[in-house]
């Protein structure tokens, strides 16, 4: 089996160059367009109104939760519903303190800076940013040595949308400035259905009730991989077909992209077969069963694992990896039968009298 390349699985959480482009396109532009996570669309909502109510900045935000979940669009939301102006950057690219200086020297008032895997930040940023959150003021160096000395710079009011995929990974003393912290939860099947119906429209592609809820089913309960499913059948539509997008339609489609009803690529089905048919449903651990698929334990950890725990087919245990009895269902194999020791003794056993069954 060739290496598994994640940019390349159609159930990738992660932005390719394809999506980037149709993203902005799809993405809703206020609150109201925004499908699904109502506690953190109200909770936002009220923070919004009540910023407007007094002509006053907004709180800094604070989202968490996995990717494409709506992280940048929900920033973005926010600049619009307050009529300012966003920045986009991410901690990544924001490596030295002077970076992050010059991007807060130069925003104005009430812009809205959205601040992607913020935990990823340096150490030195991540301290002028505090001072910048709390105060909207940092403290530029200059010069060297014993001769360096401090400027403080005022900086105009803003709001800082942090975006993480774990809060538990940030620091108390930054997770503390925010003044608000919405966790973003995967989406149910029906508001899925709701995106693709969306997008649907606004991508001008013709779709059926059974059509969406076949995708939303395989989508991985994020909008990200909803949206780029979409595309994937509406090409196998158009290619094979008359472009109208049914439940045949999006099955078939989905199958030559080796995306299951469940939503497992080819890389989550190879480690469930190994499992299953090489190790008896384990325990096994978790560099052999990488070996047996021809992956980087990493891969298998980071990229397949996590979402077949999610899905319950899968469990990690101090012995080593397991398979649940939805794992066998799924690949519709039959589990071997319990070893002797852990059945329970008939009744008959009981009473000293099975010879006489
Ligand atoms: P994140 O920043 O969390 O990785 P994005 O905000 O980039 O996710 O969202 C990924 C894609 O999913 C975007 O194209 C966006 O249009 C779509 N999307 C996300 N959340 C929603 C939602 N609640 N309603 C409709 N579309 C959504």
């Amino acid at each position: 089996m060739s290496p598994y390349d994640e940019t390349t699985s159609a159930v990738s959480s992660s932005a390719d160059g394809e999506d980037r482009a149709v993203e902005a396109a799809l993405r809703p532009k206020d609150l109201g367009e925004f499908i699904g996570q109502e506690r953190v669309r109200e909770q936002l909502s009220l923070v919004l109104q009540a910023a407007r109510h007094r002509a006053a900045t907004p709180d800094h935000v604070l989202l968490s939760g996995p990717p494409g979940l709506g992280k940048t669009t929900l920033s973005m939301i926010i600049a619009a519903e307050m009529n300012a102006p966003i920045r986009i950057t991410s901690g990544p690219a924001i490596q030295h303190a002077g970076d992050l200086a010059a991007i807060l020297s130069s925003l104005t008032e009430g812009e809205v800076l959205f601040l992607d895997e913020i935990h990823r930040m340096s150490r030195p940023a991540e301290e002028m940013l505090y001072m910048a959150m709390e105060d909207f003021r940092v403290d530029v160096i200059v010069g060297k040595g014993p001769g360096a000395t401090a400027i403080p710079l005022e900086l105009p009011p803003f709001t800082l949308v942090g975006a993480t995929t774990r809060a538990g990974l940030l620091p108390p003393p930054l997770r503390d400035r925010f003044g608000f912290t919405g966790h973003m939860e995967f989406y149910a099947p029906v508001e899925l259905e709701r995106v693709i119906h969306r997008s649907a429209r606004l991508l001008d592609v013709r779709i059926d009730t059974a059509g969406a809820a076949e995708i939303a089913g395989r989508s991985r309960g994020t909008p990200r991989i909803a949206n780029r499913l979409l595309r994937r059948v509406r090409d196998f539509a158009q290619v094979r077909h008359d472009g109208e997008v049914t439940r045949e339609i999006a099955a078939a489609a989905l199958g030559v992209y080796e995306v299951d009803e469940r939503g497992l690529d080819r890389l989550d089905r190879a480690v469930l077969q190994a499992l299953l048919k090489l190790f008896g449903g384990g325990p096994v651990g978790l560099s052999t069963l990488a070996v047996a698929v021809g992956e980087e334990s990493e891969t298998v950890e980071e990229v397949a694992e996590p979402f077949l725990v999610r899905e319950g087919l899968l469990a990690r245990t101090p012995r080593g990896r397991i398979a649940t009895a939805a794992a066998w269902q799924h690949l519709g194999l039959t589990p071997p039968p319990a070893p002797p020791h852990t059945s329970l003794p008939a009744q008959q056993d009981l009473f000293g009298d099975a010879a006489e069954g």
